[in-house]
């Protein structure tokens, strides 16, 4: 008899003692996810974080945000680009190892898309003013008058001191095709440091995921329908540590009669790209590189683009075409599901 209760006993502290441990996992659980949004870099972001350092881990990240905002921003004349532009034409500008490393990996990118992007591509971008009010169609002759400026070979770095010079007056950078992918690849470094394993960083739709969802499976990443309202998307992606960053042509634009005028800047014609490309998206380990090939890319056209992308190792990119078409590179191949039944898989090959 005795030996009977001794043993219900023991079965009831046992099922306690599992419902406290249930009760704690699940309690921590929500608790370790945190989740912050800001404005910088000209856009709205978004940082989710799993793990105990999660809080430490976004303020950092949002501080750094802001710093890269501050040095590398147009539209702060203090900022080093600011003065990099200011000094365009008489003397080089001194600036710190982010801005420096910004500009290095850019020109990269000009050189490996000959031109299609062209951080000097400033000036006309300022021209259109996509994004401003009261934006209008510039004149042909204000976009020839431009042109004549836009040339990334007229940027000289120096490594000796960090300089950065403009060979010509009225010459002036935007590092507004790249800044995010850099800054979201540091946000990512911030964490790993902090020794958080599960992220989502989110610049202004540009991804990058820091290992798996809280629960181990990979996070599912949704490429927005370039045709409808922002959230609705063509297809979605399954990525493990990986960036995604898409250009687009719903991302800033203005219409006129029914055509639409974004703020992807083709530097041969001065004139927003009209190649078939209305959405580019790489996917790269690191955010900068594809967000410096994303913007060149999209102005380059599915043929040379999926031939470029297809050379470069561990990058992949999925593009739709003005016709609702999707093509993907061949790593991407398995990794993609069409969620919306008006875009159609082409082969790139
Ligand atoms: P993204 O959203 O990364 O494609 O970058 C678009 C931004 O890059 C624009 O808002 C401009 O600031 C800048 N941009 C526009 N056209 C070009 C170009 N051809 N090359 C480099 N940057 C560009
Ligand atoms: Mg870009």
């Amino acid at each position: 008899m005795l030996l009977i209760v001794d043993n219900a006993l023991i079965i009831m502290v046992l099922l306690i003692f599992i419902i406290l441990i249930l009760i704690f996992i699940t309690g921590n659980n929500k608790k370790s996810y945190i989740v912050r949004e800001f404005y910088s870099l000209g856009t709205s972001n978004q940082l989710k974080a799993y793990g105990k350092n999660a809080i430490k881990a976004i303020n950092q990240s949002i501080k750094k945000v802001y710093e890269i905002d501050n040095k590398m921003s147009v539209f702060k004349i203090n900022s080093e680009i600011s003065k990099i532009n200011k000094n365009a034409g008489s003397q080089s500008q001194i600036v710190g190892d982010d801005t420096y490393y910004v500009i290095h990996k850019a020109i990269k990118y000009c050189l490996l898309s000959k031109g299609a992007f062209d951080i000097t591509v400033r000036p006309l971008v300022s021209l259109w003013g996509i994004g401003k009010e009261g934006q209008q169609i510039p004149s042909s002759n204000e976009i020839k008058d431009k042109l004549k400026i836009i040339n990334y070979k007229d940027i000289v770095i120096d490594k000796n001191d960090n300089s950065i010079f403009l060979k010509n007056k009225k010459q002036e950078i935007d590092v507004g095709g790249i800044a995010k992918g850099y800054a979201a690849d540091e946000v990512k470094n911030i964490m790993i440091k902090k020794g958080i394993k599960s992220a989502l960083i989110n610049l202004g739709g540009n991804i990058l995921v820091i290992g798996t969802k809280s629960d181990g499976t990979p996070w599912n990443v949704g490429i927005q329908d370039p045709f409808r309202t922002r959230g609705e998307f063509a297809l979605t992606i399954s990525v493990l540590n990986k960036s995604v960053v898409t250009s687009g042509n719903y991302e800033r634009y203005f219409e006129v009669e029914g055509k639409r005028f974004h703020h992807i800047i083709n530097p041969s014609t001065g004139y927003p790209s009209e190649s078939d490309i209305v959405s580019a998206t790489i996917i790269s380990n690191n955010s900068i590189d594809g967000d410096g090939l994303s913007t060149g890319v999209y102005i380059m056209g599915v043929q040379k683009a999926i031939k470029l992308i297809e050379e470069i190792e561990d990058v992949d990119a999925i593009l739709i075409t003005k016709s609702k078409e999707v093509y993907v590179t061949s790593g991407m191949m398995e990794k993609f599901t069409i969620t919306s039944d008006e875009f159609v898989y082409k082969n790139a090959v």
